[in-house]
């Protein structure tokens, strides 16, 4: 895929220049802009959980993992009681996608649409995701989606870390069984949470850094709903998905 076709799928404006014959450049818009709209389960696990002293129901607490097959994993997760955000659920977004991905996106938490159809980034910000998955040669069955914490956030708030932490044995688990080669955090919360820092997410993007120990890749960019409320800033996001092909090819520098 060329550049332009690459910023075209992200919905990136790309102007060329007309004329060089007067003083002022003149450029024209080669591009539309995709539009920002448009086009847009519950098994009981029977597990016994003491909230208090945060235990895990079938964890390796050295590995901090529940290690599981997926399928039991995503019914752990869908009896899972262990933070306050069990509470106000609809449904638990486990995550969805190839399961044997080399390229998996982790997003914050899920949304108001998400907690109602139980599936990852399915809302506005979802569809600018699948956009974005497109640009990089991908359709979003090709790829592994889902969040740091499965359920939703009240009133679309940031997770808690204590909820992250609560929710990390089956988020470690999910990398440790897809088996990435790359992973993409989306937002500065996925992306602060993945990577246990503070640092601003401008500062994280465009390197390379390492998940915890697994050696698995890490890109940082910026999450969709951000790009939704920005679009000035997806050409960013080009630069950085751009990083991200490389580093699948193994055609990174760096
Ligand atoms: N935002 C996220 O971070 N995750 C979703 O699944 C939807 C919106």
């Amino acid at each position: 895929m060329m550049k332009r076709e690459f910023l075209e799928a992200m919905g990136v404006e790309v102007y060329q220049l007309r004329s060089r014959g007067s003083d002022e450049m003149e450029f024209e818009q080669v591009n539309a802009s995709v539009e920002d709209s448009p086009q847009e389960a519950v098994l009981e696990a029977h597990i016994e959980i003491d909230e208090q002293k945060n235990q895990l129901p079938v964890a390796d607490d050295a590995k901090n993992s529940f290690e599981v097959d997926f399928a039991s994993l995503a019914e752990l997760a869908n009896g899972c009681t262990r933070c306050q955000l069990s509470r106000s659920r609809t449904q638990v977004v486990f995550g969805s996608g190839c399961e044997t991905a080399e390229l998996m996106f982790i997003g914050e938490g899920p949304g108001a649409q998400e907690d109602q159809e139980g599936l990852p980034f399915v809302g506005k910000a979802g569809r600018l995701l699948t956009s974005m998955i497109a640009a990089l040669g991908f359709q979003r069955d090709d790829v592994y989606i889902c969040n740091v914490v499965k359920c939703r956030p009240p009133n679309n708030r940031d997770p808690h870390s204590s909820e992250a932490v609560s929710c990390a044995p089956f988020l470690r688990r999910q990398i440790a069984l897809v088996q990435p080669k790359v992973l993409v955090a989306l937002g500065r919360v996925s992306a602060q949470l993945l990577l246990d820092t503070e640092v601003s997410l401008s500062s994280l993007r465009k390197q390379k850094h390492k998940y915890e120990d697994t050696g698995i890749d890490l890109v940082v960019t910026y999450h969709p709903a951000y790009l939704l409320r920005k679009p000035s800033e997806k050409a960013k996001s080009w630069e950085d998905l751009w990083y991200v092909r490389q580093l699948l090819e193994g055609t990174s520098a760096s």
